[in-house]
């Protein structure tokens, strides 16, 4: 880019408002729902008209929908970034309602080289054109991203910053105090600032697509330039603005706005309509620019020192028309407004100085001038007549030349004057004091104003970090206070079982006492029962002495039945010897393991008693063996004789049955004869009749040999010949079937007998089977019978045996019975010998040994209850031990649950400590980080610049990159 001469640059040029229309395709939703496109772009070159709804509009540039947004950036957006590297302010800004392409023109996609929209497109320009410039031109470039939402300015780079305020600058430029500003060196860094800024405006927001139809986006980006060769300063401004849907809110079909919101939704953009409806009249003096922070912002654009292009953007549907419409008509009116463009120049001194002489100059010309016309006009007051050519030339005068950054201020008039008759006629009236008064008014009010916006910016931010850490606290309270339930429960619970463990302990407390009272009892008893124990041991033992004084005697008594039990023995012997016989007599040789040796002489007495018992019943079981025996043998000679009787029996129908068919076959023989009979005498028949036979055929031989005259004789023999021999035939016949039937009756006759003798046969082998078989029985029932004999026999012996076995019982018995007598004798003999002794113990007074006898008695009786009573301490006793063990695993186990809810107890309480310190750590932290944010808020801090050099790309800068302070405006 040729740069200008400065010439050039000092002079302001009016330069209307450019207005480019933009109409994107018909949705889906239009499509679906039938809507029609209802613009027409008339046919011609300069694609700058519309017409819709046959009226017609004229802009700078008009984009049909098919328009790529390369095309759209060539013609809309590209001369900005020269105008702005020129040191010139530059605006775009997109209107139209939402979903009209306004975002789809400003950003598109980022990135992507088609979709990529405005924005993208005039960053990476900007670099490309740096790069491509003199290299002793240094840059710096920042760039700031907010948004307007309800009036008010949150950044989009300090979530923090909610109610950024609008300031203006010593040239009366308004700007947005405080807002973050980025030292960018690269588009890929001012391309991570917007992706930043995006983000930030997404996490605040809950309904994006509403949040971003309400709110105003501006992204600004601030050039600098420095010539470090002449010194020369240039910078530019670039605001990109993507506006709020400018549909009525209640379009949109925001049901929950509020009504406050509604208005201030609508109020930045009601704002922007009358300050550029104001603009476009013309006539007005008074710009609304401070309704809204919108038109503050943008007042420079909008009729100030800025290249402004507004970018309209319109639905083509038909459904839309009534929008489209007021967009159109909003871009109409806009057209009209002119801007008045310079360069913002920081001068160098030499230059100021060279402008001072240049201005000197121009206001002695004008003196001149003035003292010229002053004269004239006295001459024309005095009444005098000037000849024109000595008149003052009124047409020559210099050039208006406006110095740079010197805003015109009547046209941005907005002042707070009083709005008296007259306007800007009571101006001129002024003396120069009173205006002087009146700026210096003006410039106070504006500061204050400043001032309080300033404050309530201040106070907002504060308002919302109060907010914020409200929320925190809040939220800290909430969770303590969870926590602190939770807690109370658990205390609760805890106190609970707590309680009922005391309870069980308590109840085992109570049962415990009263096992010791209990036990105590038992205790004094039995030390009560010890204590008589031992005096009836004292007792026991003068006992024990007496009685061992009749032991001795006992002694010799013991001499006495020891002479007794020799004489028991020699019985015994006597009486074994007699068993042994008995046993000899019952078990034979089966039983001599039962033969007892001989009693051994005197000596062990109850030894050899019980071997006699025993034999005894060893016999006995022996008898009984037998007794069965006896019975079984019995039982089965029963059977037996039942068996022989059978057996009798079918041999009686045997019998029966050979003799039925020995008469069978005596009448089967006698038929057979009758038959022989018949059978000859048929025979003999047979015979004669041959023997007939042969005499008529010699009768026939000696007739034949008479002559003819026989002829007749012969014809009657023959006659009577064959009637013969016709008989003879039929009784052949008769006799041959005569023959046959009896040759068959008599084979059967043969079979049939052959068939009872086979019979005849068998049944005689099974009779002598049969006769065997009962011999055989017989023998063996006479055996039995035999055996039976003798087995009544034995049975009658050991009868006898067992009669004898009970005499010798009673026998022994008896002399058990003299036996136990004697030892009763014995006991009594000892009983009065001891009271013999005890008696001569206590022989001082008679009483005496009745008395004794009463005290023994009682002792005794004592004794016995004693005894008793003991043995119910000692069961008792028992019983409690049995009961101790359970009672103690009870106080056990409550123990145990005791300590365990101690423990229980303990934790919760450590616990809660824990949680207590864990909160109190928490809210020092935060109080910690709240300070330490307030103070990072507050402090200045140190901002790298990034500078620029013109001719190098910006990656082979790295090493040129300067350090300077963010320079406060
Ligand atoms: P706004 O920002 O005005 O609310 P958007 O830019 O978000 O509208 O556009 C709404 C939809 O229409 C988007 O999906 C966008 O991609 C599409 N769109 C807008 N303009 C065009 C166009 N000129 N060509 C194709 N699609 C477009
Ligand atoms: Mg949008």
């Amino acid at each position: 880019m040729a740069m200008e001469t400065p010439r050039e640059r000092e002079i302001a040029a009016e330069d209307s408002i450019k207005v480019v229309c933009r109409f994107r395709p018909l949705n889906d939703s239009e499509e679906k729902a039938g809507s029609k496109f209802i613009v027409k772009f008339p046919a011609g070159g300069d694609e700058n008209c519309i017409s819709i709804g046959g009226k017609v509009y004229l802009f700078d540039k008009v984009f049909k929908p098919n328009a790529t947004q390369d095309k759209v950036y060539n013609e809309a957006a590209k001369s900005i970034v020269t105008d702005v590297l020129a040191g010139y302010n530059g605006t775009i800004f997109a209107y139209g309602q939402t979903s009209s392409g306004k975002t789809h023109t400003m950003e598109g996609v980022i990135g992507d080289p088609n979709k990529q929209g405005i924005i993208p497109r005039i960053v990476n320009d900007i670099f490309n054109h740096i790069y491509g410039m003199e290299e002793n031109l240094e840059f710096h470039i920042k760039v700031s991203y907010f948004e307007i939402y309800m009036d008010k300015i949150r950044d989009l780079l300090d979530v923090s910053k909610v109610n950024l305020s609008v300031h203006e600058d010593k040239n009366r430029v308004p700007f947005v105090k405080g807002a973050t500003e980025r030292f960018v060196s690269s588009p890929e860094e001012v391309f991570e600032v917007i992706e930043e800024g995006k983000s930030n405006r997404h996490i605040a927001v809950t309904n994006m697509n509403e949040h971003s139809s309400r709110s105003h986006s501006v992204f600004l980006i601030n050039v600098k330039q420095e010539n470090l060769e002449n010194q020369k300063k240039l910078s530019g401004k670039l605001y990109l603005v993507d506006l709020a849907g400018s549909e009525k809110v209640s379009k949109t079909g925001a049901e929950g706005t509020v009504l406050d919101e509604a208005k201030n939704i609508n109020k930045s953009l009601s704002a922007l309509g009358n300050v550029i409806s104001a603009l476009a009249d013309g006539n007005k003096t008074h710009i609304p620019y401070r309704d809204s922070k919108l038109t503050r912002i943008l007042q420079e654009s909008l009729g100030g020192n800025a290249r402004t292009t507004i970018i309209i953007c319109c639905s083509p549907a038909s459904f839309n028309e009534s929008e489209t419409k007021s967009t159109l008509d909003f871009g109409k009116r806009a057209k009209t407004i002119k801007n008045v463009v310079c360069v913002n120049e920081e001068l160098t001194a030499e230059e100021w100085k060279r402008r001072y002489e240049r201005e000197k100059e121009k206001a002695a010309r004008y003196k001149g001038k003035v003292d010229k016309l002053e004269a004239e006009l006295s001459r024309w007051r005095q009444g005098e007549t000037v000849k024109p050519e000595e008149q003052v030339s009124l047409v020559e005068g210099p050039d208006v030349t406006t110095p740079i950054n010197v805003p015109v201020e009547g046209k941005l008039d907005d002042s707070p004057m009083p709005a008296t008759p007259g306007g800007g006629l009571m101006i001129g009236s002024l003396s120069n004091e009173e205006r002087q008064k009146l700026e210096e008014e003006r410039e106070r009010l504006y500061q204050q104003l400043d001032d309080k916006d300033e404050e309530i910016n201040q106070q907002s931010q504060y308002v919302e970090k109060l907010k914020e850490q409200m929320e925190e606290q809040e939220e800290l309270i909430a969770s303590a206070r969870r926590d602190y339930e939770q807690l109370q429960q658990e205390m609760n619970r805890i106190q609970q079982e707590n309680e009922s463990a005391k309870e069980e302990v308590k109840e085992v407390l109570q049962a415990l006492e009263e096992l010791a009272v209990n036990y105590d009892q038992k205790s004094q008893e039995v030390e009560l029962k010890n204590k008589e124990q031992e005096s009836m041991a004292e007792e026991l033992l003068a006992k024990q002495v007496a009685l061992n004084n009749t032991a001795s005697e006992l002694q010799q008594l013991r001499d006495m039945s020891a002479h007794q039990r020799k004489r028991i023995a020699e019985m015994l012997a006597n009486f074994l010897k007699d068993l042994g016989e008995i046993g000899v007599a019952i078990g034979g040789e089966s039983n001599e393991n039962l033969k007892i040796a001989p009693p051994e002489s005197n000596g062990k007495l109850e030894e050899e008693f019980t071997v006699a018992r025993l034999f005894i019943s060893k016999m006995k079981s022996e008898v009984k063996n037998l007794v069965q025996r006896c019975q079984g043998l019995e039982s089965f000679q029963v059977d037996c004789n039942k068996k022989v009787s059978e057996y009798e029996k079918d041999l009686a129908e045997s019998r029966l049955l050979i003799s039925q068919h020995e008469a069978r076959m005596q009448t089967l023989t006698e038929s057979m004869k009758e038959a022989d009979a018949r059978k000859r005498a048929l025979e003999e028949d047979v015979d004669a009749l041959r023997e007939e036979c042969a005499k008529l055929k010699a009768a026939e031989q000696v007739q034949a040999v008479t002559n003819k005259e026989k002829a007749e004789e012969k014809e009657a023999a023959t006659k009577m010949r064959v009637a013969l021999e016709e008989q003879m035939d039929q009784l052949r016949d008769a006799h041959q079937k005569q023959v046959a039937a009896l040759r068959d009756e008599l084979s059967e006759k043969q079979e049939l007998i052959s068939e009872l003798k086979d019979l005849n046969q068998k049944f005689t082998l099974a009779h002598q089977q049969m006769q065997a078989d009962y011999e055989r029985l017989k023998q063996e029932e006479a055996n039995k019978s035999v055996k039976l004999q003798e087995l009544v026999l034995l049975n009658e012996r050991r009868e006898q045996a067992r009669k004898d076995l009970k005499g010798l019982e009673d026998t022994v018995a008896k002399e058990l019975q003299t036996l136990h007598n004697l030892r009763k004798l014995f006991v009594q003999d000892l009983q009065t010998r001891i009271k013999k002794t005890i008696s001569a113990e206590d022989n001082e007074d008679d009483g005496g040994s009745l008395a004794q006898k009463q005290k023994i008695s009682f002792l005794e009786n004592n004794l016995d209850q004693l005894t008793k009573v003991h043995k119910q301490l000692v069961r008792d006793n028992a019983d409690l031990r049995c009961e101790l063990p359970k009672l103690e695993k009870r106080l056990r186990a409550t123990m145990e649950r005791i300590k365990a809810l101690e423990t229980a107890l303990r934790d919760a309480k450590e616990g809660a400590m824990r949680d207590r310190k864990r909160y109190q750590y928490e809210v020092d932290r935060i109080k910690e980080a709240v300070r330490q944010k307030n103070l990072a808020r507050r402090g200045p801090s140190a901002q790298i610049a990034k500078p620029i050099r013109a001719g190098q790309h910006h990656l082979s800068n790295v090493n040129a990159i300067r350090t300077g302070n963010r320079g406060k405006k």
